[in-house]
């Protein structure tokens, strides 16, 4: 008999960019990817994380079945026996120590629909503490677009870029970390843009540069500021724009007045010369758009940083038009959608602020409860902090592994272990299961349905190709499970339903139906039915009062530590191609681990020679936190002074700070002091 082979539309598990592709499945067993070659973004390209996909669907560490503690070790449980568990550890703490003792991290890597749902519980159990791993990549995006544009979305489609004439990059490495968002701007600049990029590494995206800005960690604001400082003074603003679509540029104006190339230069590092250059080029092209990542986001100035990226394309009128815009890429294939469903400290579902009682009265009816939290919760660091503290005593964590993604991953780790109860659902045994008293296997993207958002606001509907192994199943079965267990009413017999009352629920989906999504992709905002959905934000003007943009001025302030006697060097953070966030997928997909298998700091050539360390020596990276053992890799890379390690491997964040954004509350993952040894 010939067995027919079905191809699935998936949506890739990994970064931001969303890239669409097959499954090809043949007996319920998925045997193999087939490019999309329609697909509006990855046009059929895939990067290698990617293509390696499916590597972890059969892999061997997969779980497939509930588990609970016993003693050092695990025993396999029923389902039965799980939720019983569940409700019982989660019922207890709420009972003894009122809701606001539990605490829910949803995840990024799950669809719009499981998010909704995790929000949902926490929120009916009465616990107003609920986030996601946005937390640690993009809240400050969340917080400066909202206050300066409006809206908390990437302004411009990917495809888009390919119409810029100049694109600036500033903390970003698309080049490995979004490569097919690089192939659009190969393809810009192709077609002559002029591409400037902000970094205080050089980086393969660094080499596509017209203009390379190499500056000291830390230090964006103050180039913003310089940039914006040298544009007013040369008299390149649009008037016109600032004039009918802005508000507060005379405050801003004189915030930069003090910002002179030369004393930007003594704070960044980079020529002034340079800075002009850059200025120059962003504000006289016909279309220049901003591309930004982590790089911008985590520092304890996040948020200063992304109002400085909104100031800089305001005074220019680069927005609203094809080509222009700011463009937040985000790490996570759902960190658009998670925050959309206010799985956030700080939002219900819509961006429905969580602190204004007319949020609260308006889900009171919508799902029909009648006593629902006001916000804002404790973030996803704060819980953690707090769980060490003795005041969350149970939290449920679905598809995030803070034991290695927070900073200072052995505080957060000994938080975790002081919690009277953990549940975690994931697919793997991670860092963070190892410390559960039950855990619930979930299934991968493959094995479910549901609609996830990339970062350019796009929805999209990603199929099941295959069922899940053993008795893993779908993140929102669980959670509708566990909160059945817990004598909540949550029938959601599939994604769609749960899209429906996204649709109801949420203003920008109100329009973007499953049956819309069949075949095709929406862009939020989509407010009816019949509505195209919005590529290009801003055209007409802002969400705002008077429908005006807000130009926030923002002083220069350094980072949280600087470089001292015991720790003369600055460590800064970030990823590699061929890794994804904590790496609990990539390090067990054997195409990626096999090309980077090993933890390593970077470091200047000379830094190393006054070490007496040498190519690929064993080091210890010390910090005020703890130390790690790396291999030392040597560049030209970096200047001086300046260290990098992937935080794709459980050691990195031993390292980290836990010195905050004040509004965004996200980690300065980007800047902290350390020292670097010889193991001899
Ligand atoms: Fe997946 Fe991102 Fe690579 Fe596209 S660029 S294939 S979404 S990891």
């Amino acid at each position: 008999m010939k067995m027919t082979k079905v191809l699935v539309p998936t949506v890739c598990p990994y970064c931001g960019a969303g890239c669409g592709f097959y499954v090809a499945a043949e007996r319920e067993k998925a045997i193999g990817i087939e490019y999309m070659l329609d697909h509006p973004v990855s046009q059929g390209a895939l990067c290698a994380k990617g293509n390696a996909a499916l590597e972890i669907l059969y892999h061997p560490d997969r779980l497939t079945s509930p588990l609970k503690r016993r003693g050092e070790g695990w025993a396999r449980i029923s389902w039965q026996e799980a939720l019983d568990l569940v409700a019982k550890g989660l019922g207890q703490a709420r009972k003894k120590h009122g809701p606001r003792s539990l605490a829910f991290l949803s995840s990024s890597k799950c669809s719009n629909e499981d998010n909704y749902l995790m929000q949902k519980l926490a929120r009916l159990l009465g616990s107003p503490h609920i986030d996601n791993c946005a937390r640690l990549c993009h809240a400050p995006s969340v917080v400066g677009l909202n206050k300066t544009l409006g809206a908390a979305g990437m302004t411009n489609p990917i495809p888009d870029i390919a119409s810029s004439r100049c694109i600036f990059i500033i903390g970003s490495n698309l080049a490995e970390n979004h490569p097919v968002i690089s192939r659009w701007v190969h393809r810009a600049k192709d077609r002559g843009a002029t591409v400037i990029v902000a970094d205080p590494r050089a980086t393969p995206t660094s080499w596509m540069a017209d203009v390379f800005l190499q500056l000291e960690p830390g230090t964006d604001v103050a180039l913003l500021n310089g940039m914006a400082h040298v544009i007013i003074n040369e008299g390149m603003i649009n008037r016109e724009y600032i004039a009918q679509k802005t508000k507060g540029f005379e405050a801003l104006s004189r915030a930069v007045k003090d910002f002179t190339p030369q004393r930007t230069a003594e704070i960044t590092g980079i020529a002034p010369e340079d800075i002009v250059r850059a200025a120059r080029a962003y504000a006289t092209s016909p279309a220049s758009a901003i591309l930004y990542s982590m790089g911008i986001t985590q520092h304890s100035t996040g948020t200063d940083n992304v109002q400085s990226i909104s100031n800089l394309a305001l005074i220019c009128g680069q927005m609203g038009r094809p080509g222009t815009g700011v463009m937040p890429l985000r790490g996570q294939n759902n960190v658009q959608g998670a925050c959309d469903m206010g799985a956030l400290a700080e939002f219900y579902p819509g961006y429905k602020k969580a602190d204004d009682p007319n949020t609260i009265r308006y889900f009171r009816e919508a799902w029909n409860a009648p006593d629902l939290p006001p916000g804002p919760g404790l973030t996803a660091t704060e819980m953690i902090e707090a769980a060490g503290a003795g005041e969350i005593k149970a939290m449920y964590i679905m598809g995030e592994d803070p034991a290695n993604s927070d900073p200072c991953s052995e505080h957060a780790r000994r938080s975790l272990e002081s919690l009277d109860f953990l549940v975690v659902q994931d697919i793997f045994m991670t860092a963070t299961a190892q410390l559960a008293d039950v855990v619930l296997p979930g299934a991968v993207w493959a094995e479910k349905e549901g609609s996830f958002t990339n970062t350019e606001r796009r929805v999209q509907w990603s199929h099941k190709a295959i069922e899940p192994p053993g008795e893993a199943r779908s993140d929102r079965g669980i959670i509708c499970d566990v909160a059945r267990s817990l004598g909540l009413q949550f029938d959601y017999p599939d994604a769609a339903s749960v899209l429906a009352e996204i649709n109801r629920t949420v203003p920008q989906y109100a329009g973007i139906l499953r049956e819309r999504l069949e075949g095709s992709s929406l862009v939020w905002p989509c407010p009816t039915v019949d509505h195209p959905g919005t590529p290009i934000l801003h055209r007409s003007g802002f969400n705002l009062a008077e429908g005006r943009a807000s130009l926030i001025p923002v002083p220069f302030s350094p980072a949280a530590e600087a470089a001292s006697r015991n720790h003369p060097f600055i460590l800064t953070t970030g990823r590699v191609a061929v890794h994804h966030n904590a790496g609990s997928m990539t390090r067990r997909s054997p195409s990626l681990i096999s090309r980077e298998p090993d933890l390593f700091v970077e470091m200047n050539r000379e830094d190393a020679a006054a070490l007496d360390v040498e190519d690929g020596d064993e080091v210890r990276v010390a910090t005020a936190r703890g130390e790690t053992a790396a291999y030392a890799r040597l560049t030209d890379r970096l200047k001086k002074g300046v260290v990098f390690m992937p935080f794709h491997f459980p050691g990195t964040n031993i390292l980290t700070t836990d010195a905050i954004d004040p509004e965004a509350r996200i980690p300065e993952f980007k800047v902290c002091a350390c020292n670097v040894f010889r193991r001899d």
